[in-house]
């Protein structure tokens, strides 16, 4: 840490030395492969930033991360190069120590409650913590948490954030976990949606080993609900974690959107990240015009996978204005950067095919915001006779997601979900049928990594709780923090 010569911490620091970020590699590089695109900061600069922390006594950023991560603490220690003690506080409250800092939307978070936004540039905490995490599964015998078993057998269905989260907490207190999961891969959308130039899958698969090293069990191609039945778990389990996403595309509704080169944006990015054959028929790009509709994270993924992809022009189509997209700032930026184009305050009215079936145009209207809706956000609205056609070869539909409804023939539909599908839970994460919980995108709604991690560690408190009230014969103690 700064002591700026005194042996105490210089709580001026951040006065006298600028925020730096980690380096990013060149668009003119980067759209040539999936590789991700910022590097890891240098030890050095790692300690500087770490030291412009004002050491709060009440931490905004602790506040502003959705899983109260530790932050001045780690930074302290960072600041003073024990890398390896700070990685360890960060894991107390973190399951994906290492994810988290590549996908959350540091400005609408951490680093946006940080006590010097105003003042200066906040610390850069996303960049420190990704540094430390890696730092230590770098340089030490990563410590593998294997708790004495405490006779309690959990099922987690879906291995996504929520899922991995939920386990790992689980095999910590000594609970045997089983996670079904309907794909041959682990990681949800950190496997299937977000891009390898956010998020490197060898990054991903190397979490879901050290949940493997600590006994959690993987059943692979097993989709519950079809394969096997909420009661046959129950019968297995004394507890059931549903973290099974919402992966229910929404739909395009215009005329034309039946053509041909219209398409899902998941299935497009899927078929481009997946590190194994999904058996989707390919989508080819290359030297076409894509446009892309949608304004949120998903519809910046498709727009920079489709620029590495070779697509010859790729436009952005939204109906709100910049200051009201979901999307976050820093894609936005990178997705310029790399070469896509937007049309803000755009809305599609309806796609133009020829002869054959195949979609040749976008035909838009041009819109204004109106007042607030009951989201706060202002409600756009067509400016009459303000139509414009846009030339397209290929549609990538980014309207977002809801969860997929449970078949109506399965016993998982003995769930409640309220009126968009979202599965109901109490404070403990738990559903209507006792001893069966939920968390992430399933009860939220298509939301973020982080929360969706929390989600998995208030849930498996939730069923430790929930398993040491009935348990007929006791739950061993949980196992200290590994
Ligand atoms: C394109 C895209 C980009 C995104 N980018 C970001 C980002 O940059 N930052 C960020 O924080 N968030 C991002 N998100 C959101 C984030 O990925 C999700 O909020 C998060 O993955 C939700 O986690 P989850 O565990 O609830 O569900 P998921 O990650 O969806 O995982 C659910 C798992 O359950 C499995 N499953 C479903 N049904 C069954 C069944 N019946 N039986 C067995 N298994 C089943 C699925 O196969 C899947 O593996 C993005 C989302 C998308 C689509
Ligand atoms: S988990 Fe996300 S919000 Fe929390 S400190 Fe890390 S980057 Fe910030």
């Amino acid at each position: 840490m700064s002591t700026a010569g005194t042996g105490r911490p210089n709580r001026q620091a951040w006065r006298e030395i600028d925020r730096v970020d980690p380096a990013k590699r060149p668009a003119s590089e980067r759209v040539a492969d999936f590789h991700e695109i910022y590097s890891l900061l240098d030890e050095a600069n790692v300690r500087e930033q770490a030291s412009r922390c004002l050491q709060c006594p009440q931490p905004s950023c602790q506040e502003g991360c959705p899983l109260a991560n530790r932050i001045p603490e780690w930074l302290a220690l960072a600041a003073e190069g024990r890398f390896l003690e700070a990685a360890e506080i960060s894991r107390t409250t973190s399951n994906m120590p290492e994810i988290c800092p590549r996908v959350c939307p540091q400005e609408r978070l951490c680093e946006g409650a940080c006590v010097l936004v105003g003042h200066a540039e906040p610390i850069c905490i996303g960049a420190i913590e990704k540094f430390i995490n890696e730092y230590a599964l770098a340089h030490s015998e990563y410590p593998i948490s294997c708790a004495v078993p405490n006779g309690g057998r959990v099922a987690v269905v879906g291995a996504g954030p929520g899922g991995l989260a939920c386990a790992d907490e689980l095999s910590k207190l000594g609970y045997a976990v089983s996670v079904f999961e309907s794909q041959l891969l682990s990681g949800g959308l950190l496997m299937f949606g977000i891009p390898a130039f956010k998020l490197e899958k060898a990054v991903v698969e190397r979490r879901v080993n050290i949940l493997k090293k600590q006994g959690v069990e993987f059943k692979m191609g097993v989709t519950v609900g079809t394969d096997i039945s909420l009661a046959g778990l129950l019968s297995d389990h004394q507890a059931v974690f549903l973290g099974i996403g919402a992966l229910k595309p929404k739909a395009l509704d215009v005329p034309g959107a039946e053509l041909k080169g219209v398409y899902q944006g998941l299935p497009f990015l899927a078929q481009k990240n997946a590190p194994i054959s999904l058996g989707l028929a390919p989508l080819a790009v290359q030297g076409k015009r894509v446009v892309v509709l949608g304004g949120g994270d998903s519809a910046m993924d498709c727009l920079r996978t489709a620029v590495r992809c070779g697509a010859a022009d790729t436009v952005c189509v939204y109906r709100r204005d910049l200051a009201n997209m979901p999307g976050s700032r820093k894609e936005y930026a990178n997705a310029l950067e790399e070469g896509a184009r937007f049309m803000f305050l755009t809305n599609p009215l309806a796609l133009e095919g020829n002869a054959a079936g195949e979609v040749t145009a976008v035909r838009c209207v041009r819109m204004e915001l109106g007042e607030p809706d009951a989201s706060g956000r202002r409600k756009p609205r067509a400016v009459p006779g303000s139509e414009v056609t846009l030339p397209a070869d290929l549609i990538l539909i980014a309207y977002g997601f809801d969860p997929v409804p449970f078949p109506p023939t399965s016993d998982l539909s003995r769930i409640a979900v309220n009126e968009w599908g979202g599965t109901k839970t109490d404070g403990n994460q738990m559903t209507n049928v006792p001893g069966v919980f939920a968390g992430g995108d399933v009860v939220r709604g298509p939301s973020l990594v982080v929360h969706a991690v929390l989600d998995g560690r208030k849930a498996a408190a939730g069923i430790h709780r929930y398993l040491c009230g009935q348990a007929s014969a006791p739950i061993a103690a949980p196992a200290p923090p590994g």
